[in-house]
Parts: structure tokens; C-alpha cells; sequence
């Protein structure tokens, strides 16, 4: 990790953040039925679920609560995978679609519940669009809205061209997905906020504490420079932050850049023409662009992926001709903040849950779609913890393959990857 850990990026986010604490680092032995490492949405949503049930839960996280994606992400809460029950069942045969499917609206509905139930203030919006530049992106979408409603779900909406004028004021797509159980959030705040959950129910979390070793053992040891946690259980959820601390989760993943830039506060009627349903946007490409309003009228832009997560020398230079392709209108408009952060690609592009030995657990690798399968991993994690491994061991069972070529040839493979994946989206095929 080569940014501070001291304190949260430079983003609008961080600028906009509620009140909270700074927490002590480790210090001295502690004990704990379950010791978490990463105090992003799948650690903390693991603890929460496991406070609720009583357990006594100990949080180390290297920086500060929602230091990585959970507190940086473009806030879109979007469901299902990144890869989709339809690629599922080719690859993994129909039992295990129909029972990763049967999950698939659960983590936006937990987001929910969450928010609700700790009254968490993260500027939640309903409604998510899948924006199509072509006609055979707008039938894809048709496609999905056919399995995603094979799979229970009630709220979606094909949108023709004429009908993009209540989504968004650009003349770039032909059509749209709606997804009405989809949305956004402040996602810090809701980081944040399910964090304080986690403390009022006793747990405990320590920042500024990078786990340095994992021993494993009937009662694995987990090592910071000034402490150790002993506990039954430990729960893995540093995702694209984790670095080498287990070398092999590090082999099956690779971290991935992407680039947020939001605008100075927009004049509300041009904040709500752009955007007239306040939904938040992203397109169909494979290299995507997603925006959205936030709660004081600013458009959040984020696109680009820079492999390899190196750090781009100049953000805005990177995102501002998108924003302004997307929305000529917006040509010169001020931007306020600019940053980046990684999240964690597989070579499935499917999330990668499992187990080390019989009580060191992890999730990771959710490929860019991660806000709602993250509280669903939290989820899964909990219940395997306290023996019902049936839902867990539905992702576990699925294969997680190391990057062709280790370490040091990862990154030039995927950038030649991604050029070609720009270069089809450019031709539209
Ligand atoms: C810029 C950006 C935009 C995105 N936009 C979206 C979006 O709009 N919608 C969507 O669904 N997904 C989006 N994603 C993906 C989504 O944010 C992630 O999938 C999700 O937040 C991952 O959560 P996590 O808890 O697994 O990992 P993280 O949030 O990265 O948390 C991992 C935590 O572990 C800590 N850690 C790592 N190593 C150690 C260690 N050794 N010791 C202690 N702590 C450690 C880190 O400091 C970090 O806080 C985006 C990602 C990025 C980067």
C-alpha cells in the first residue's frame, strides 16, 4: 500500500463524511471467537452479522474504517454479479446458477435492511440504468431483464430511445435497463455507519493496525507490529488492499485501478435535468463509464481502469473528456475532487469465497460489482461461521483460478486485455 494510512483518500466522499472516531491501534494480546482483517464492507458486514448473533468480534484494520473501495466507489448499487447466471450455468451447470441465482437480489436488499434498521444517513436513492450505446447492447439488456425476472426479480424496465429523456439528458444511448431495486449511496457513510452499528452491539475495531501474519492453528494467531489476536475463527476481507499477507489469495486476484472525479455543486434544475429520475447511470461497455447526482447536486463521474493499480498522474485529465462526451453541456466544468481506488479482479470475474484450513475464512474479488455482493458475502460468512455452510459453500464450491503467468506478468496481460476490450467497444461489436 503506497497511499497514507492515516486518514481517507482526498475524495468528496472523505470531505462529506459523518462525524466518527478515530480508533486506537492494536496494542497487546486480545482474545475473540472471530478476528476480521479489513474493515471495508465484507469485514464489516461479517462482524455485524456476527454481533448480532453474539459473538465477540475483533476488527484490525490497516488504515481507517472504509479506507479502501467500500469508502470510494462510484456508490451504484447494482445487482447480481459481475458475471451473470446465464455464464454461471454454462460454466458451472444449473444447480449451482440456481442457487448463486437465488441470491442474487439479497445483498441490495441487506444494504436495505441496514440502513433501516441502524437508521444509517448515506443518501440512499432507488433505481439504478444499464445504458446502452447500441442496439445489440439494448438487446443484452433485454436478455437480462429475461433472467434476471427467470430469478424473481419484479422491478425492472426496458427503456426505449424515446424514453431516455426521463433517464438522462445525453444523446449517447439508445435504450436502457431500469432497475428499480437497484440505487445509490454515500458509500462512506454507509461504511461508516454499519461500522457504529457493529461498536453499539460491543464489537470491537482497531485502526491502524495492518496485519502483518496470519498463523493458522486450532486457534489461529493474528499478528499486527505492536499485537496479536486469538480467536476460532478468522475472516479474510482485505480484498484489493491485501497485498502479499496470504500469498496464495494474492495469486488469484489482481488489483484493479479506477477513477472518480466529481464536479463542483451543479445548479439544481441542471443537476435534476441531467438526471431527471436521480438514478445512477453506467453503460454497457466492458471498460465502463457510471455516474450519478450527489446529495448536494454535483455529478460523480467515474471511469477508466488502470491496471495493475498503479496511481494515474492526472485523474481529471483521464475522466474529463468521458464526463464531457457523456454530457457536451458540461464542457469546462469545475471539478472539486478527483481520486482513485482498486478493487479486485478474478479471472471468472466472479467473487471468490472460501476457506484455509477449517476456521480461516475469506471472501474477495468481486470484479468491480461489489457494493451488494459484498453484504451478501458478510452474509454467507456469518452463517459458515456458526455451522450453516450450505449458502457459503455455494460460491466456495465454485473454482478459483490463479492469474496465467504469476505476479509479474499479470499486469501487462490484463492492460493487453483491456485494450482489447476498449478497442471492441469502440467498434461496438
Ligand atoms: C473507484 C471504485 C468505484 C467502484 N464503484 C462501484 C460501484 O459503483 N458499485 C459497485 O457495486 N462496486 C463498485 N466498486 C467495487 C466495490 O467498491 C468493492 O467491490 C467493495 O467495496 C469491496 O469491499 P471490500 O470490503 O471487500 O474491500 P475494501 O473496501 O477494499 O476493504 C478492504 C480493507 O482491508 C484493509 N486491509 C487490507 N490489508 C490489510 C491488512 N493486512 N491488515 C488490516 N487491514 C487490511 C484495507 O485497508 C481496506 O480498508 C468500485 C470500486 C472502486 C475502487
Amino acid at each position: 500500500m503506497s497511499e497514507t494510512l492515516s486518514r481517507h483518500t482526498g475524495s468528496y466522499y472523505a470531505a462529506s463524511a459523518n462525524p466518527t472516531p478515530k480508533r486506537p491501534a492494536l496494542d497487546g494480546r486480545q482474545v475473540a471467537d472471530v478476528c476480521v482483517i479489513g474493515a471495508g464492507y465484507t469485514g464489516i458486514s461479517t462482524a455485524l452479522h456476527l454481533a448480532e448473533a453474539g459473538y465477540k468480534v475483533i476488527v484490525l484494520e490497516a488504515a481507517r474504517v472504509g479506507w479502501g473501495a467500500s469508502g470510494r466507489n462510484g456508490g451504484q448499487i447494482v445487482n447480481s454479479y459481475s458475471r451473470d447466471m446465464d455464464v454461471i450455468e454454462a460454466r458451472h451447470g444449473k444447480e449451482a446458477a440456481r442457487r448463486i441465482g437465488a441470491m442474487a437480489f439479497e445483498g441490495g436488499r441487506i444494504i436495505r435492511e441496514r440502513i433501516a434498521k441502524y437508521n444509517i444517513q448515506c443518501d440512499l436513492k432507488d433505481g439504478n440504468v444499464f445504458a446502452a450505446f447500441t442496439q445489440k447492447q439494448l438487446d443484452e439488456m433485454a436478455a437480462k431483464k429475461a433472467l434476471w425476472e427467470a430469478y424473481g426479480h419484479t422491478g425492472l424496465k426496458l427503456i426505449d430511445k424515446a424514453g431516455m429523456k426521463d433517464i438522462v439528458q445525453s444523446d449517447a444511448y439508445v435504450g436502457a435497463l431500469l432497475d428499480n431495486w437497484g440505487g445509490h449511496i454515500h458509500p462512506l457513510n454507509l461504511a461508516l455507519g454499519e461500522a457504529a452499528a457493529f461498536e453499539s452491539l460491543g464489537g470491537v475495531i482497531y485502526e491502524q493496525s495492518p496485519v502483518t501474519a496470519v498463523i493458522e492453528g486450532d486457534k489461529p494467531s493474528v499478528k499486527t507490529a505492536h499485537g496479536e489476536v486469538r480467536a476460532d475463527f478468522v475472516v479474510v476481507a482485505g480484498n484489493a488492499y491485501l497485498g502479499n499477507l496470504i500469498p496464495k489469495l494474492a495469486e488469484k486476484t489482481l488489483p484493479c485501478g479506477t477513477q472518480v472525479v466529481t464536479t463542483a455543486p451543479l445548479d439544481a434544475k441542471l443537476a435534476r435535468a441531467l438526471l431527471p429520475g436521480n438514478n445512477c447511470v453506467e453503460d454497457c461497455n466492458f471498460l465502463l463509464d457510471y455516474y450519478r447526482l450527489t446529495a448536494d447536486n454535483r455529478l460523480l463521474y467515474g471511469g477508466g481502469t488502470v491496471y495493475g493499480a498503479r496511481d494515474p498522474g492526472a485523474i481529471e485529465n483521464l475522466v474529463r473528456p468521458k464526463l464531457e462526451k457523456t454530457f457536451p453541456q458540461l464542457k469546462g466544468v469545475k471539478i472539486d475532487y478527483s481520486w482513485t481506488g482498486n478493487f479486485s479482479l478474478t479471472l471468472t470475474r466472479l467473487p471468490q469465497a472460501g476457506r484455509i484450513g477449517k476456521n480461516i475464512y475469506y471472501s474477495q474479488g468481486c470484479s468491480g460489482h461489489g457494493v451488494t455482493y459484498t453484504h451478501l458475502a458478510g452474509r454467507l460468512l456469518s452463517e459458515a461461521i456458526r455451522g450453516q455452510s450450505e449458502r457459503f459453500d455455494a460460491f466456495a464450491s465454485l473454482p478459483h483460478y490463479p492469474f496465467p503467468g504469476g505476479r509479474l506478468f499479470r499486469v501487462p496481460m490484463l492492460t493487453l486485455g483491456a485494450w482489447w476490450y476498449e478497442m471492441r467497444d469502440k467498434m461496438g461489436v
